[in-house]
């Protein structure tokens, strides 16, 4: 049997707009095992982010519930989910989230600040992400002073240099050209054989061959590879009217 790292059990999260109500996540049930590398698919406004958001312990859901490691995070103290968030889980954004007038290294020595870890500690671990994500030489850049792919690999660097052993990515390849994306890609698949346990949301299928798990999404619930395709070929075609 392989361990569980997330369970998923009956996961909704309801936004009200105004009288409307927004079904972002409509009954979830998922369960993935540690080591594994899931890709959830999913055309824009299935609910991706949001999932993402719960399980990275940013958001709680309106019902169901979310077991870490056993651990149901719900059940979790202040300390305990700040903890979490930044100790055992790492996130990498679709717009990299970098602080603008920080240096790469300053960045990706960032989360250290809450950990005791020492400054001049901090900085040397820092300089170790950046040369595993070869960017030492860009150390002293602001990120204004990156390209997009450089970016991105700062944002892998700030989420790896807590040694998480979640990775959640969402759409990290979205605001790459197609070769950053596959060179990050490959790096994302070199830190899942080492170990990380990694969830990524996207809409490009010419990546889900990276995934030991896929998980298919359509207005927040879980559907087939045949649903979902068909489903998606339905938004093409009412998207090619429009
Ligand atoms: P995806 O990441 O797959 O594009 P999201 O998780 O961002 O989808 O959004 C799913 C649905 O929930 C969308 O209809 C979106 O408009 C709605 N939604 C997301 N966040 C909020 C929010 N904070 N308030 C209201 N509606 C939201
Ligand atoms: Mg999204």
């Amino acid at each position: 049997m392989t361990d569980t790292i997330i369970q998923l059990e009956q996961l909704h999260k309801t936004f009200q707009m105004g009288t409307q109500e927004v079904r972002a996540v409509d009954g979830l049930t998922l369960d993935l095992p540690v080591g594994s590398f899931t890709i959830i698919q999913g055309p824009s406004g299935s609910g991706k982010s949001t999932l993402l958001y719960m399980i990275g312990g940013l958001d709680t859901p309106t019902s169901g519930r979310i077991v870490v490691h056993g651990r149901d995070l719900s059940g979790l103290d202040e300390n305990e989910l700040a903890y979490y968030r930044r100790k055992q889980v790492g996130y990498i954004f679709q717009s990299f989230n970098l602080v603008s007038n920080m240096t790469a290294l300053e960045n990706v020595a960032f989360p250290l600040r809450f950990g005791g870890v020492a400054p001049k500690e901090r900085k040397q671990r820092a300089m170790q992400m950046l040369e595993l994500v070869g960017l030492a030489d860009r150390a002293d850049h602001r990120p204004t002073e990156l390209s997009g792919g450089q970016q991105q690999r700062v944002a892998v660097a700030r989420a790896l240099i807590n040694h998480p052993l979640l990775i959640l990515a969402d759409e990290p390849t979205g605001n790459l050209d197609s070769r950053s994306g596959f060179r990050l890609m490959n790096f994302l698949k070199t830190l899942n054989e080492q170990g990380t346990t990694i969830i990524m949301v996207s809409h490009d299928p010419r990546l889900t061959h990276f995934a030991s798990e896929l998980v298919y999404l359509l207005d927040g619930k879980r559907v087939s590879e045949e649903e979902f395709n068909a489903g998606n070929q339905m938004l093409e075609m009412m998207e090619e009217e429009n």
